[in-house]
């Protein structure tokens, strides 16, 4: 088979030959194998035997879960993060396929994101477990496909930067970034004027006002059309996932704050749509399951047919579009202002967020107060420009050990 130019993407079978002939399937690492988005990509790699080779697994605790996934997949690398479990896999390693290499602890993640037999590595990890592992995947020269927002939001600076220096892709699997992504191949960012990610509105969309004061942890995890963990499902009823993806996408795609913006869209059907100085917008349209960025990323830049049936315009397909009212969402103006503020305040917002959640999720908290303890934490901490990660991190401990601290005084 002809390549065209240096083989920079070993996997990738080139997809102008238009025969079956195949290099090697693209390897692909997956950290966090055990959630929503581990389920997704293993039906993808499900779907493309002949293109995507499952090479390692991670997860934080389910142990028996990646057993299983490592026995189906013929799996021999795995990962398992936290200490107590990782124990208990060793024990019962013969529920591994034989030779199986078993890594614990942030270590091992790291270890398993520098695999030499490895093309590409996937973090989806909860929280910024998946930092480090995704800085070791990028100076070992591997292709980052990117679920965990909170990376970016917490390290954006530092995580650009080491892509850029190792010349490796950073493809997003968070849908609205995929999607922006898809719409911006081939366009020069500087004809951008702003992209609107859009926002489903998430649980209480439409429920009153005075009524959020009352909203229940069994609530708030009710997505109307995405099915994801619970830390995402209520990031999704307070717009704090949108507030976080507003942060990443200026990352991902070297924009300044205002040219960040957001609509309601409660189909979530149109993920995205890019506006061009012109006036002109782009923008992409799949049904709201994860398959599709997910096998974007991983398959990039060859097209292959999808997990899940596309949209039947044969049926009645209803888009409709509202502006935000960032009244009932302060998440969302909370980080807008982090945004402008820059330095570590994104860092502090997603710090207190993730321990605010957490309370609301274990009954101590309130949902409305969700807002108020992220807003004290911010107010809190005094904001500067990072120079190295470590400086981040320190900030990201400091507002966890404030933020836990204030919880109480949030209980009704
Ligand atoms: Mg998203």
């Amino acid at each position: 088979m002809a390549f065209h130019g240096a083989l920079r993407y070993p996997g990738y079978k080139m997809a102008s030959t238009g025969t079956s002939s195949t290099v090697h399937r693209k390897r692909v690492v997956l950290l966090g194998a055990t959630g929503s988005i581990g389920e997704n990509t293993l039906r993808v790699i499900t779907a493309h035997p002949d293109k995507l080779e499952l090479v390692a697994v991670a997860a934080r605790n389910n142990w028996p879960k990646l057993a299983a996934i490592a026995q189906q997949f013929n799996v021999r690398h795995v990962g398992v993060f936290e200490d107590s479990a990782f124990a208990a896999a060793r024990r019962n390693a013969g529920d591994f396929p034989a030779g199986t290499r078993l890594l614990g602890g942030i270590q091992g993640l790291i270890e398993l994101a520098r695999l030499p037999d490895a093309d590409i590595v996937l973090v989806a990890v909860v929280g910024t477990t998946g930092l480090e592992p995704a800085l070791a995947a990028l100076a070992a020269g591997k292709d980052l496909a990117l679920a965990s927002k909170e990376i970016l939001v917490l390290a954006g600076k530092f995580v650009m930067a080491a892509a850029r220096k190792h010349r490796v892709k950073l493809l997003p699997v968070d849908s609205e970034h995929n999607a922006v992504f898809q719409c911006l191949e081939g366009h020069p960012n500087a004809g951008v004027r702003r992209i609107v990610l859009t926002a489903s509105g998430g649980a209480f969309r439409d429920w009153p006002a005075e009524k959020l004061a009352h909203v229940t942890p069994a609530d708030a995890v009710k997505h109307p059309n995405w099915s994801m963990g619970p830390k995402i499902t209520v990031d999704s009823a307070t717009l704090a996932n949108k507030g976080l993806e507003l942060i990443e996408a200026q990352w991902l795609f070297g924009l300044k704050p205002a040219q960040c913006t957001t609509v309601l869209h409660p189909q979530s059907i149109v993920h995205c749509l890019v506006e061009f100085n012109d006036g002109a917008m782009l923008a992409q349209l799949s049904p709201p399951s994860m398959t599709f960025p997910i096998q974007h990323a991983l398959l990039h830049p060859e097209r292959a047919p999808g997990v899940d049936s596309p949209i039947d315009f044969t049926r009645l397909v209803g888009l409709e579009f509202r502006p935000v009212d960032e009244a009932r969402f302060p998440m969302l103006r909370l980080a807008r202002e982090t945004m402008a503020a820059g330095g570590v305040a994104p860092a502090i917002y997603n710090a207190a967020n993730e321990l605010a959640v957490a309370a609301f999720l274990d009954a101590t908290i309130p949902f409305l107060a969700i807002p108020r303890v992220v807003e004290q934490t911010l107010a809190t901490i005094k904001n500067f420009e990072p120079t190295d990660l470590a400086a981040v991190l320190a900030v990201d401990a400091e507002a966890r050990r404030m933020t836990a601290a204030a919880i109480p005084r949030f209980a009704p």
